[in-house]
């Protein structure tokens, strides 16, 4: 039997929920973990239609990209429209998770999908996703440094890419000499100690460094809890925002806007004229990427194709790069048929008998003449 947190762990090997925006809320929204999985349905927005369609094809599971709560729930009124969605997605059975953000920085997730629906080629971040890093070390009685290096795993420390409890240990004598008030756990206070101990470190994201600097001192044996916090300059490998690459062959202005009109299903476009008259490098942003402008200036494309553009920004990027807003809905939608292949491919990997169905459902509100 195939249960929700089976699924919801293949989704999180490819998009793992620590890569989210820190206000973000991804993972389970409503449901249980446990729950039997059949059918699974992919969509973009947690909408009553959405869960309408999700009854309709017997999916026990919905996965959106867009999360349903993000504010604290105070009550749970069903005169608004989030608080029937909720009793409805809860009478029903059913469960919902979303996968937000961290679809978003991830390789081959929204803006890959978006480029790729494009026809670029070479695709690569557009801007490198840096997250700082310290290294933790501290010296613990060999006996006690699984427990100490559990403890830090616990509070998010040796997370790296797809696996947890990472560490490094070397063996080394340490010394120390209590003083009188004192109470040592090895050894006499008044006396210098020489003691095996290991030397052990861990890499730790810096959003998790005073969790992790508590429980370390919570699982230490030692009174006085030696330890150092290193400063590290590593990129995080592997994740981005928006992407970057190249037409199979170039097209003038007028027949990309077509060329992405046409792929997106969108209405009419608003764009502004870049400066050069064809486009071949082209970077892309699925959702609301105006942050990500001059990145796209900066990076040479000939065309930034993203949507929410404000009225500013089309005179920020006048003569430097063709800037189009293509939809919210429409930029993100490419999106969904990712995680629809990603899922169909792992679970027959795992042998796992479960349906992956995209939505029909189009939970975009605007509509265009
Ligand atoms: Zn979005």
């Amino acid at each position: 039997m195939v249960r929700v947190k089976d699924i919801t762990a293949l989704m999180e090997r490819w998009v793992p929920r620590d890569l989210a925006l820190e206000k973000d809320n991804v993972g389970l929204q409503v449901g249980s973990p446990e729950a039997r999985v059949r059918r699974v349905l992919v969509g973009l927005d947690p909408t009553e239609a959405l869960v309408r369609e999700a009854s309709r094809r017997r999916s026990d599971l919905i996965i959106t990209h867009h999360p349903l709560l993000f504010t604290p729930l105070r009550n749970l009124n069903t005169s608004t429209a989030q608080g029937r969605l909720l009793a409805a997605l809860i009478r029903s059975g059913r469960t919902l998770y979303s996968a937000h953000t961290n679809l978003d920085f991830a390789p081959g997730g929204t803006s890959f999908a978006l480029g790729e629906l494009l026809g670029l080629r070479e695709m690569r971040f557009l801007a490198q996703q840096t997250r700082t890093y310290r290294k933790v070390v501290t010296f613990v009685p060999a006996d006690a440094a699984d427990a100490v290096a559990g403890a830090m795993a616990t509070a998010g420390g040796g997370a790296i890419g797809n696996y947890d409890t990472c560490s490094f240990r070397t063996r080394g004598t340490g010394t120390f000499r209590g003083n009188a008030a004192s109470s040592p756990s090895v050894g006499k206070r008044g006396r210098i100690e020489h003691v095996e101990e290991i030397r052990l470190e861990m890499l730790v994201d810096q959003r998790n460094l005073p969790a992790v600097l508590d429980a370390m001192r919570r699982a230490h044996p030692y009174e006085e809890v030696a330890y150092d916090v290193y400063p590290l300059e590593n990129i995080h490998p592997g994740t981005g925002m928006g992407v970057i690459g190249t037409l199979r062959m170039p097209l003038s202005r007028a027949a990309f806007l077509r060329h992405v009109r046409k792929r997106v299903h969108a209405g009419p476009l608003r764009y502004t004229r870049g400066r050069a008259a064809r486009i071949r490098t082209v970077a892309v942003c699925g959702g609301a990427g105006r942050r990500l402008l001059q990145e796209a200036i900066a990076s040479g494309a000939d065309a930034f194709v993203t949507a929410d553009v404000h009225y500013h920004d089309y005179q920020d990027a006048a003569g430097k790069i063709v800037l189009i807003d293509a939809g919210h809905f429409e930029t993100e939608l490419p999106v969904v048929n990712a995680v629809v292949r990603y899922l169909r491919i792992m679970l027959a990997q795992s042998r796992m008998d479960v349906d992956v169905i995209p939505a029909t459902t189009r939970t975009s509100a605007m509509m265009t003449l």
